[in-house]
């Protein structure tokens, strides 16, 4: 890590109209933490588009680093866990919105946070999977947890094509489950394909209001979407089923019934990436070096510079994005 390096920034003035600009800080501009990682990739997930975009409030504090998720070395630590030199990841724990993130040639954040790089994985490969892989990860967990096993049925994937989607649907079918893609591009029907899904469904037959309860086509869900689309996919779900929601890619609203919870015995496990414990996170991240098909994180996940990340966060906001996205620093 140079002493100077560049950095994303968002600030606000008086009338709290945002502004995003890349601008060259030093160590010393840092916020305090126990370690100091020189960042060496990152992302763009779906809510540093909302962050940088300024469409959510996802920033609390200002000026901000934006940035959820990052890879790199330990440049210097008075943690006990780290010492220069480890590998580390990090996901979530307010970074990007309340503490400094990752769009910056180095980051001070606090030891607890980060968990180790796992062998053999390069920090391009951990940020192609990112907090929307490890997330899908945590969504497959929580399934397994309820019983649902590849012998139970289906699992429909919704905003499959996404980030989260894609990983989603590479990992289960990898396990052995029948996978259910739902997707408002149906032009990437050979990618979902490719990744592992059975079969694709039109993002519309879920995103309209949903019935109390409609035919039971799955034994289980990974909800990206919210809003009527998870009520259609509880609607949907097989007798004793589950689902894992964790996005609100359509809104953050839930018109549903009770009817799939209480005549069907349907279960709806919610998903939080960014405060999970880290025994959770490193079980996830154990299981992603293990289980993700490496060809396939290569097909779903692509490059692009530093300077991109403005412009890619405008393009995840607006569904433009296919799989994952990796900053280079
Ligand atoms: P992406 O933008 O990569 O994926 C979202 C996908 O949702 C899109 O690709 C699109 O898929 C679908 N979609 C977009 N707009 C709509 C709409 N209006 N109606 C229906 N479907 C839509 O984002 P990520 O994968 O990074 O994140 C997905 C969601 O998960 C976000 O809401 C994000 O905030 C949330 N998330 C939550 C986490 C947690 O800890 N709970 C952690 C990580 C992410 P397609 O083109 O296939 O239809």
């Amino acid at each position: 890590m140079s002493e100077r390096f560049e950095a994303v920034l968002i600030t606000r003035d008086e009338e709290k109209r945002q502004c995003v600009a890349i601008v060259e800080l030093g160590e010393d501009d840092l916020m305090p933490g126990d370690v100091t990682v020189a960042v060496e990739a990152t992302t763009v997930n779906y809510k540093d588009g909302l962050a940088i975009t300024g469409k959510s409030p996802v920033v609390r504090r200002f000026p901000m680093i934006p940035g959820v998720d990052f890879a790199g070395t330990v440049i210097r630590s008075s943690h006990r866990d780290w010492r220069e030199g480890d590998k580390v990841i990090l996901n979530g724990w307010g970074v990007g919105e309340v503490h400094y993130g990752a769009y910056a040639g180095g980051a001070r954040v606090s030891g607890d946070w980060l968990v180790p790089l796992p062998q053999g994985m390069t920090a391009r490969e951990a940020m192609a999977i990112g907090t929307a892989g490890y997330t899908a990860m945590l969504c497959v967990m929580a399934l397994e947890r309820q019983g649902i096993s590849p012998d139970r049925g289906a699992v429909v994937v919704t905003g499959a094509a996404g980030g989260v989607g894609s990983i989603a649907v590479s990992l289960l079918a990898r396990l052995g489950y029948v996978v259910v893609a739902s997707t408002g591009r149906t032009s990437e029907e050979a990618y979902l394909k490719d990744l592992g899904a059975h079969e694709i469904i039109p993002r519309d037959e879920l995103s309209g209001p949903a019935r109390p309860l409609g035919k039971e086509r799955w034994a289980g869900g990974i909800d990206a979407v919210g809003s009527h689309t998870l009520a259609n996919v509880l609607s949907m779900t097989c007798y004793g089923g589950a689902v894992a929601a964790c996005g609100m890619a359509q809104g953050m609203d839930l018109p549903a019934t009770v009817a799939p919870f209480i005549l069907r015995g349907v279960s709806l496990i919610g998903v939080d990436s960014v405060m999970a414990p880290k025994s959770l996170r490193l079980e996830a991240w154990s299981r992603l070096a293990g289980e993700l098909d490496r060809r396939k994180l290569a097909v779903l996940s692509s490059t692009i510079g530093f300077r991109d990340v403005i412009k890619a966060a405008e393009d995840i906001v607006a569904g433009r994005v296919r799989g994952r996205l990796v900053v280079e620093m």
